[in-house]
């Protein structure tokens, strides 16, 4: 059998992975005049970032920190009607809530509109690496397979798989056991009777909002608030979930409701299937984590019905494509972002985006949450450009951070934020001719900055009607409480 070379497709800016990080990159770039080639491995555009509410958009003063093409997104949402207003939440700041198909429309009209080209249903097999410099992927699609040769790749796989075929150094989870946050296979009910539905929540038995728990004032300001709010966070109930494993109803590694009162009257996200102990990059352990989320999501649907109040009719609507993986490999890269500085609100001198998220870390092998508050901070270029090589950038959740400060940075505006600094980067250097690198860091930012991106120097003073209205949590807050390693042989789904 003989072997013929490869079809070659080449441009000058390729991005992997069409998620909140490669979409906004890839329309980044192209806006900013680089010839650009978006490779998908779904049939959609967004990835994640279609079945969720949108958090993190404002910091715990309640200021806007991520602006330019993310606040686009969802003021096009908006004028479609696809979207709700801001609402403030004590413990995540925002939350925008969106209408999923709505984004997967209007972000093929995005990439169509800014001239991306575009390979759906396409994964990349192979990264090609001349010495230190990567060159573009070899993608495997119903054509077979093809070489995609680029002047500037970036990796928005989300599992920094470009890198790690690449040979690029990685991370993958916590330090210790390198277990990464626990996954969920998010799905969407219908049907619910919102005034019963708040009524439940305004039962302070519930504890319905569990972080306001300790401060009687949050509580009373999030009361006053709740009838009118088109956005209402949950992350509460544990006695109710408790009566229901007691009864036998509930047998989902997961101790709270968690999930979003949409702004469509009658529809809920859950969030709230869980996989102990995932390895999100073998593909044993992924299969068996989808074939458990599966099984959970009927389980989860008749504890709906039979215990949560407004549930009684509720439907299942959609489930989402693909399991929401929070956490995989970490890209090493110049910079390595800490948990330190987002606490301590650090400003990189090469600053290109803006995060104020609290960490967040779903624990990888216990139930509930690890949470840490942190300031507004900035997110320097050095994280997401991969070290060691040239050619190779990485936005979202496989930029260089730690597992702590992932957890924060993970969120899909700063994701979207990050996509639209590299995007910008890329189309810098190939239009100047230069690597990387070597993109003065001044016209990055200035470039950023005049298309509207936050790169702190707008960020203004703390909102203080918002913070009189809503309140704010202490900085530190007490420990949250729940078992933090669980992972039993029957619970683990590392498949060795
Ligand atoms: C369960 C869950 C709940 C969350 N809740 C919220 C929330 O309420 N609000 C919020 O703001 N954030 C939330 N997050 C975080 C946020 O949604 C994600 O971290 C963010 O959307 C990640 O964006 P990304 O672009 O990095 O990755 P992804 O959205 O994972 O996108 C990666 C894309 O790359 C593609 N891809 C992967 N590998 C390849 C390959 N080899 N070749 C080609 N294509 C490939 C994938 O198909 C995918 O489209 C949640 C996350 C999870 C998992």
């Amino acid at each position: 059998m003989s072997h013929s070379p490869l079809p070659v497709i080449r441009c000058q800016v390729l991005v992997v992975g069409s998620g909140a990080a490669g979409l906004t990159a890839a329309i980044a770039a192209a806006r900013n005049g680089a010839d650009t080639l978006l490779v998908e491995n779904a049939g959609f555009l967004g990835g994640i970032s279609t079945t969720l509410p949108w958090l993190g958009f404002h910091d715990r003063d309640f200021r806007l920190v991520v602006k330019g093409l993310p606040l686009e997104f969802c003021q096009r949402l908006q004028r479609l009607g696809a979207a709700s207003d801001f609402e403030f939440d004590p413990k995540c700041a925002s939350a925008i809530s969106i209408e999923s198909h709505w984004w997967k429309i209007l972000a093929m009209q995005l990439v169509r509109e800014a001239g991306v080209k575009l390979l759906l249903h396409t994964q990349v097999v192979a990264t090609l690496r001349e010495g230190d410099r990567i060159r573009g992927v070899e993608v495997e699609n119903k054509s077979g397979r093809q070489r995609i040769e680029a002047e500037v790749t970036i990796d928005g796989t989300g599992d920094g798989d470009v890198a790690a075929r690449g040979g690029v150094a990685w991370a993958k989870g916590r330090t210790g056991d390198g277990l990464v946050q626990s996954p969920t296979l998010v799905f969407r009910l219908g049907g619910v009777d919102r005034a019963a539905f708040i009524a439940g929540c305004k039962d302070p038995a519930n504890r319905y909002r569990e972080w306001l728990t300790p401060y009687p004032d949050l509580w009373d300001k999030m009361m006053r608030r709740i009838d009118r709010m088109h956005v209402i966070v949950c992350g509460g109930y544990a006695a109710l979930v408790e009566r229901a494993r007691e009864a036998g109803d509930f047998n989902v590694p997961q101790t709270r409701i968690v999930g979003v009162k949409h702004h469509v009257a009658d529809q809920f996200t859950v969030v709230m299937t869980r996989v102990l102990g995932l390895d999100p990059t073998n593909i044993h352990s992924l299969t068996d984590a989808y074939t458990r989320v599966y099984e959970q999501i009927p389980v989860l649907v008749r504890f709906f019905r039979s215990y949560v109040p407004g549930f009684a009719r509720a439907q299942l609507l959609e489930i989402a494509p693909m399991l929401g993986v929070r956490e995989s490999r970490r890209i090493m890269g110049d910079y390595v972002l800490t948990a330190e500085d987002l606490m301590a609100g650090r400003v990189f001198d090469d600053a290109v985006g803006m995060g104020g998220y609290h960490i967040d870390i779903h624990r990888p092998a216990g139930t509930w949450v690890d949470s840490h508050n942190v300031k507004a901070y900035t997110i320097p270029a050095r994280s997401l450009i991969a070290r060691d090589v040239d050619g190779l950038l990485m936005a979202g959740k496989c930029l260089s951070a730690t597992h702590e400060a992932v957890a924060s940075t993970r969120v899909i505006p700063i994701c979207m934020a990050q996509g639209q600094a590299v995007g910008t980067l890329a189309a810098l250097a190939v239009k100047r001719g230069l690597a990387v690198r070597g993109v003065p860091i001044a016209a990055l930012q200035d470039t950023l900055a005049g298309q509207g991106a936050e790169i702190g120097r707008t960020v203004g003073e703390p909102n203080r009607q918002a913070i009189d209205e809503v309140g704010q949590l202490p900085f530190n807050e007490p420990p949250t409480t729940g078992d933090q390693d669980t992972v039993s042989a029957s619970e683990t789904a590392w498949v060795r």
